[in-house]
């Protein structure tokens, strides 16, 4: 076979004699892993061990029931802000107190791509990324969650909250000249109700 080497070629590595005899190598490559094998393993047995991937992470939205009441005001805001057009509602009142609410409100989770806009839009927090991320679907119909999947208990969407809490929106308005009074929403403290 032809050598691709230009004869003269200064680029060239030089391989030294025990370069050439190749063995040295393999053999520290072999004493590489078979140190490893006695190591404790950084690896999980997905799906039968599941990684804690702590509050950060961004796993299906879910809308956040507080007291059995959804916190959600079917104001649109995160329909609209939603990039691959995912989430639709259907706002409905109740007579007395007049309170907002959605009547349906869906989320295509196949159209989702987990980007949180939802979440940074809404100004109840009523609207999180949870960390469920282990889902399927055997039809498109499966994909399309209304209320009944996605309301969860606003105890076990907690670190999401405390996350949210800590690191939302930090520098917000303080460019424009903002007044703090005005976002009602991010200020909120929830942890008084
Ligand atoms: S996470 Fe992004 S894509 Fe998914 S529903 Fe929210 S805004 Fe839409
Ligand atoms: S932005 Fe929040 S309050 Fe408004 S419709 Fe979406 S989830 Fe509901």
């Amino acid at each position: 076979m032809a050598s691709n080497i230009i004869k003269g070629d200064k680029s060239e590595r030089e391989l030294t004699f025990m370069g050439k005899l190749y063995f040295p190598e393999i053999f520290k490559g072999m004493a590489f892993s078979i140190k490893h094998i006695f190591r404790p393993t950084v690896t999980l047995q997905y799906p039968e061990e599941k990684p804690d991937l702590g509050p950060e992470f961004r796993g299906r939205p879910v809308l956040v029931k507080e007291k059995d009441q959804e916190r959600c005001v079917a104001c649109g805001l995160c329909a609209r802000a939603c990039p691959p057009l995912a989430i639709s509602m259907q706002a409905n009142e109740t007579a007395d107190p007049k309170e907002r609410f959605p009547e349906v409100f869906e989320i295509d989770m196949l159209r989702c791509i987990y980007c949180g806009f939802c979440e940074e839009v809404c100004p109840e927090e009523a609207i999180v990324m949870s960390p469920d991320y282990d889902f399927n679907f055997v039809d498109r119909k499966d994909a399309v969650y209304g209320k009944d999947r996605l309301l969860i208990d606003k105890n076990q969407l907690q670190p999401r909250l405390n996350f949210l809490a800590e690191k939302r929106n930090k520098q917000f308005g303080k460019n424009i000249n903002f007044k703090e009074d005005n976002n009602g929403h991010i200020l909120r403290d929830r942890t008084n109700d």
